[in-house]
């Protein structure tokens, strides 16, 4: 089967819809990537994989991210999109088997409509996040997101956990119409995969399964088979600096802590300085990914006068680091992280060290607390009204993850997701179960013959 893989050109995106199509490459399919050139720079092509670069109208990383402008990209690329899939339905022996598009891109729908070729959703947050943008119209109705009290308590959502309204995903609550036009696509697609396991999110899972079929097929990185990508081969913005992994090497087990806030949360220079301080003051060590654009500074305007002299022996700053490495180096004992889902799947997957959760942006607080008050795998660092944290925060909290006996509950939990999710990856495993079922959809499907209930 040849499948078209279409993701937002952004690097959490990418990096989801890529680990989906090398698992998928192990079962036998082959794939045309879709990229646009910020983020192809020397990539050319995987096993299995090809990679297409189509043209767009900027950069979604040229700037501080924003997330219309990042859509108006994305329909930038629509007619490079449409001309790419009409020359692989003429030229390739295999024709195009169906489209997996980033549940970002709605205007797949309208192209895969026109073109004749069934379309998979890839939803590249967990089925918590889609549980609730199933639900927003009921939310809307009983007035719980917009312009009501943050505090308040929502806890009428089928499938998920209890939230106060603040920690709704952002697409829900700053983006209504896009959430909207976002479901209504939903609806009309063949099925939605995640990186996801069954057992790690059943409720919500239940709750989508009412509108539409999903494939929980993660954790993509555990798949049998799975090979992850060379440093220079993968598709990315900034290059990773990968003399860290030997600085690592020189550090006791357990003891550094990763401190990453992945490719889009910004951050004040003050608020750098302060987090600076916390982790200088908590004397552990530490290794910073501090991407040139998080404060839109150069790293020696954003950081403490002298900062780099007095943490010398134990801090280490880096542009961009191989995040899955650095997760799985024995070095490494606990991970300061934005909660990302790339970022939180990864470290289940590669480390399962204990989280300590300071939320951004998009679904990164429905995240945290999922991490936190469900799975307790991580804790949250405490913020201000205004979202602040304090250098005493960081130090305290640092301390506690790293030295204290909560650090060992947490690493347990994340250690018994793990179990969970290897459990999905073996034979009559969820994950297992759910992959062939996906094949086996796609290939009805892309031949017309009815999938049989
Ligand atoms: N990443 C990386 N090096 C870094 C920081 C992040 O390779 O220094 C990767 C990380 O492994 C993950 C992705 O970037 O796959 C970030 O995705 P995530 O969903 O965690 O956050 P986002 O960037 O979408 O906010």
């Amino acid at each position: 089967m040849h499948i078209v893989v279409l993701p937002l050109p952004l690097q959490g995106h990418v990096n989801i819809c890529l680990a989906i199509a090398k698992m998928l490459v192990s079962q036998g399919c082959s794939f045309t990537f879709v990229l646009t050139q910020d983020l192809a720079g020397n990539v050319a092509q995987h096993q299995g994989i090809h990679f297409a670069t189509v043209a767009s109208h900027g950069s979604c990383f040229a700037d501080s991210f924003d997330h219309s402008s990042c859509l108006s990209i994305m329909k930038s690329i629509r007619p490079g999109f449409e001309e790419l899939l009409q020359k692989l339905l003429l030229s390739s022996e295999a024709g195009v088997s169906c489209i997996m598009a980033d549940s970002y891109v709605t205007w797949s729908r309208e192209v895969a409509a026109q073109f004749g070729v069934p379309r998979y959703v890839l939803y590249v947050s967990n089925a918590h996040t889609l549980a609730i943008a199933l639900h927003v119209p009921s939310l809307v109705s009983q007035g719980l997101v917009h312009g009501g009290d943050p505090g308040i308590l929502i806890d009428c959502i089928p499938g998920v956990l209890p939230l106060r309204a603040r920690d709704l995903p952002q697409s829900v609550r700053l983006m209504p119409e896009f959430n909207k036009e976002m479901v209504k696509d939903m609806h009309k697609a063949a099925g939605a995969i995640f990186n996801t396991v069954e057992g790690w999110e059943s409720n919500p899972l239940k709750t989508i399964k009412e509108t539409l079929p999903v494939y929980p097929v993660g954790p993509s990185l555990l798949a049998p088979g799975f090979v992850e990508s060379p440093s220079k081969e993968k598709p990315g913005v900034w290059a990773e600096d990968r003399s860290c992994l030997a600085w690592l090497d020189t550090l006791p087990p357990s003891s550094v802590l990763y401190v990453s806030f992945g490719s889009l949360a910004t951050m004040s220079i003050d608020q750098m300085r302060e987090l600076a301080e916390g982790l200088e003051a908590s004397g552990q060590p530490f290794l910073w990914v501090v991407r040139s654009n998080i404060a839109n500074s150069s790293v020696d305007d954003v950081l403490p006068q002298d900062f780099g002299e007095r943490t010398r022996d134990r801090g280490l700053i880096i542009r961009w680091a191989p995040q899955l490495e650095v997760l799985a180096h024995a070095a490494v004992g606990g991970f300061l992280t934005h909660c990302g889902w790339n970022s939180i799947v990864e470290n289940l997957c590669k480390a399962c060290v204990p989280m300590l959760c300071w939320p951004h942006l998009g679904e990164q607080r429905l995240n945290a607390r999922l991490l936190v008050d469900e799975w307790k795998a991580g804790i949250e660092l405490v913020q201000d009204d205004d979202g602040w944290v304090k250098k005493e925060a960081v130090a305290k909290a640092v301390k506690e993850l790293m030295r204290g006996e909560v650090g060992e509950c947490l690493r347990d939990n994340a250690l018994r997701l793990k179990e969970t999710a290897c459990l999905a990856w073996q034979e009559g495993g969820s994950s297992c179960r759910y992959l062939q079922s996906l094949i086996q959809d796609i290939k009805n499907l892309s031949t017309g013959v009815k999938a049989i209930d």
